[in-house]
């Protein structure tokens, strides 16, 4: 964002909230962006309100910019206001870096709230503190768009891993093994004392509020001898005492109970390097960084960083260390292992400078009903409802994918005869549901048990 100057008062006075009210006319995807076309080209025409309209839509979908509130109060029936845009933006700068918090920040809200019309106010200036336009658009729909122009909005990605079972070409070298934790991806965005949490698709996350003031607090432990103006990302894993239990606390909108929740900390690079999509700092640079931080963390609970065991994989005994660090963090109860290039960039992408292993299991289970696909599986196989015993545990489930689209077409047609037979089910484990029942988790179909293969169901 460089070109248009937002501090320029002609944007007082604009009226800008009609753009939303035409993305609200149609549900249709062509629809919103012909809209979003359309604004572009009065912007470039030098049209007020579509600049007004396209900066507002980049506040409200740049990801790396939050206003830490919860609450924006609605108005009602406010006419002919002075809609200072300039001023509006001026106070989301100020609560973005905060400068303005708590009661003060409220109460430059509720003031601001009154300069503008209420129909500006309610339909965008609110929509954009919320950082949700509710016009049915995402930054996807504005990027298909605005990709190439001054309103691109920045897309947060983080480091994926690739799944190392059909790669053992690629088990070679120096590598870092590290169990792989059961919870929830969290990126912490360190920006001066500004911590905000993000979910690896860049979603903010409220809801784990001690584990961010806890990163506030130590935050100078991560900046020792690193020149990053205090401007890094943590990436890691939150381990709650449970998963379900945690997944509810994610997504909470309010009353989050966190208490007992672990942030493991597996790496840290420089928040620029974040929003480029990758830093050349190598990984075992990384890990020396954020081990200076190890000993002045004890003191903090729920931040941990991450334990991990360097082997090297062009020897036998390196794959030998390997494997019975994957049999024995299976056996203590972890989702199986990372295995990390210790001389690899931080790319934001799925690579294979992190590769993942998981155990799989797989179960003989009766089909004991259907369940009908949407979306693009309409009218053809969604899931199999599956039953059966493993180890004494019933285990009841759907399994929705491993199947072809011909399969699900197949499959649909054919259910009345396919009701009763044995399916082998692959997943990664048995899961315990909160009922006490048992489920699988990630269940993929592989086969029929009592077809024979290639005989036409
Ligand atoms: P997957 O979701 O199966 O592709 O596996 C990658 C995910 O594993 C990451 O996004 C993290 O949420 C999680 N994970 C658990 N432990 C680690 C670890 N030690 N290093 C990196 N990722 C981890």
């Amino acid at each position: 964002m460089n070109e248009t100057d937002f501090s320029n008062e002609r944007f007082d006075s604009i009226v800008a909230a009609g753009w939303i009210r035409d993305l609200e006319s149609s549900d249709s995807r062509i629809h919103k962006e012909k809209t979003i076309e359309k604004a572009l080209m009065a912007a470039k025409l030098g049209s007020a309100d579509a600049q007004c309209f396209l900066f507002n839509c980049y506040q409200a979908y740049n990801p790396f910019y939050t206003f830490n509130i919860r609450q924006v109060p609605e108005t009602e029936g406010l006419t002919s206001r002075p809609n200072p845009w300039t001023k509006f933006w001026g106070l989301l700068e100020a609560l973005r870096t905060r400068s303005t918090t708590g009661n003060r920040a409220r109460e430059a809200i509720e003031q601001m709230s009154q300069q503008f019309d209420s129909d500006e106010w309610n339909n965008l200036a609110r929509r954009v503190m919320i950082k949700d336009l509710r016009c049915g658009i995402s930054e996807k729909t504005l990027n298909k768009v605005l990709g190439k122009t001054e309103y691109k909005i920045p897309v947060f990605t983080c480091q994926l891993a690739q799944d190392s079972t059909d790669q053992p070409k690629k088990l070679r070298g120096i590598k870092r093994l590290e169990v792989k934790l059961d919870g929830v991806r969290v990126l912490a965005v360190v920006d001066g004392s500004n911590v905000s949490l993000f979910s690896r698709n860049g979603k903010e996350f409220a809801n784990f509020p001690q584990i961010a003031d806890a990163i506030e607090d130590a935050r100078k432990h991560f900046q020792w001898g690193r020149g990053t103006g205090g401007r890094f990302v943590l990436d890691g894993e939150i381990v709650g005492e449970s998963f379900q239990k945690l997944m509810k606390q994610a997504h909470r909108k309010s009353n989050a109970e966190t208490s007992g929740m672990v942030y493991h900390i597996f790496d840290i690079l420089p928040l620029e390097s974040l929003q480029e999509g990758h830093c050349n700092i190598q990984q075992y640079k990384r890990i020396e960084w954020l081990e200076s931080a190890r000993d002045r963390l004890l003191e903090t609970p729920c931040l941990r960083i991450m334990n991990g065991l360097d082997v090297d994989l062009d020897t036998a005994e390196g794959h030998d260390i390997m494997n019975r660090f994957a049999q024995d963090a299976v056996a203590e109860g972890f989702e199986g292992i990372m295995i990390k290039s210790l001389d690899a960039p931080y790319e934001c992408k799925r690579s294979d400078f992190w590769m993942k292993w998981k155990p799989t299991i797989s179960v003989d289970l009766t089909i004991v009903g259907f369940e009908q696909g949407t979306g693009r599986n309409e009218n053809r196989l969604g899931a199999i409802i599956c039953e059966g015993e493993d180890n004494d545990r019933r285990i009841h489930v759907n399994v929705g994918s491993g199947f072809s689209d011909t399969l699900r077409d197949e499959y649909w047609a054919s259910r009345d005869q396919l009701l009763g037979h044995l399916v082998e089910v692959q997943a990664d484990a048995v899961t315990q549901n909160q009922d006490g029942t048992y489920s699988l988790r990630f269940p993929r179909f592989l086969r029929f048990r009592d077809f024979d293969a290639g005989e036409k169901v």
